[in-house]
């Protein structure tokens, strides 16, 4: 029999519709892609790999919370930072404009996202452009499962020709390290950005806070997802046995107080980053958020010149 929805009664027919949107909306809302991330050629020579961790404190970085991310510093001699992502009190510190800031480069005042309700467009190029405007084969990625940082990305990209990138929304950070285990190391991008979200959601559900036994929680599971995806994925060779020189970056969009951020208190405006360059590169130097897309950008571009 072919199902007819007129042969419902109207009461039948509404829940049913509502069944089906509600459905679909899920579907939406938990996993979407835009493009494929198909290996090139050659495996690149240098990768950037930039990790955001959402809402991650500057004081949650300890041996005690976080001891994969802590040794990993120690062990390269290295130490983490602090950034103000606020540039001194004059950008909220929310996500889409600290993510953006990262991806561009520059402050809202010149990318125009100024809070997570900005609706775009992003006014200024992003590294993933900027990339490929200067290896034409280069490949790039962004994994996130915060809708609106992967609708102004990707809704600045479409607009361009022919770009070699995929963006991936996934459902949570679970479903985002089994992308990095599959389409990050099959296709071995020139550029990726892979934002993780739990830490800040933990903090908006309780505490923005090392003792806060959820935020503590979540920090403590990412530290051990960084340490599976470190071992399994960045400092494992390609599935050809490739092993490209990796600039691998983490980094916060910002902190948080009580259970929200916004605003430029110093547990909210400052946040914890780390880069972590291969043996033969001088140590990489981060002392602003928009550093961290310069320094990517240069690493990458490194035989062909810098860019400006
Ligand atoms: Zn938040």
């Amino acid at each position: 029999m072919v199902f007819n929805i007129h042969n419902l009664n109207p009461c039948s027919r509404l829940k049913l519709l509502v069944a089906l949107c509600a459905l679909s909306l899920l579907g939406c809302s938990r996993s979407e892609e835009t493009g494929q991330c198909n290996a090139a050629p050659q495996v690149p020579v240098r990768q950037v790999v930039i990790i955001g961790i959402d809402g991650l404190r500057a004081d949650a970085i300890s041996p005690a919370l976080t001891p994969f991310l802590f040794q990993l510093a120690e062990s390269r001699g290295l130490a983490w930072g602090k950034i103000d992502v606020s540039n001194g009190r004059t950008q909220h510190t929310y996500s889409a404009p600290g993510w953006i800031s990262v991806l561009t480069t520059s402050w809202a005042s010149e990318h125009g996202i100024v809070d997570n309700k900005s609706a775009g467009p992003v006014k200024v190029p992003t590294v993933f452009e900027r990339v490929q405007g200067r290896k034409s084969d280069s490949r790039s990625i962004i994994i996130t499962s915060w809708r609106p940082l992967y609708d102004l990305v990707e809704g600045r990209l479409r607009a361009l020709p022919a770009m070699h990138h995929a963006g991936f929304f996934r459902e949570n950070d679970a479903a985002i390290e089994q992308e990095v285990l599959t389409t990050w190391q099959a296709c071995q991008p020139d550029l990726a950005f892979i934002h993780f979200d739990a830490v800040d959601k933990a903090g908006h559900d309780g505490s923005f806070d090392p003792s806060d036994s959820g935020y503590a929680s979540a920090v403590r599971e990412t530290d051990s997802r960084m340490r599976r995806l470190w071992e399994k994925a960045f400092s494992a060779p390609s599935a050809h046995g490739e092993m490209p020189q990796r600039l691998i970056i983490f980094a916060s969009d910002h902190g948080g107080i009580g259970n929200n951020h916004g605003r430029y208190s110093d547990a909210e405006r400052w946040a914890p980053v780390l880069a972590i360059s291969p043996s033969g590169y001088p140590a990489v130097n981060i002392s602003r958020l928009v550093d961290i897309g310069q320094v990517s950008l240069d690493f990458v571009q490194l035989e062909g010149g810098r860019l400006q």
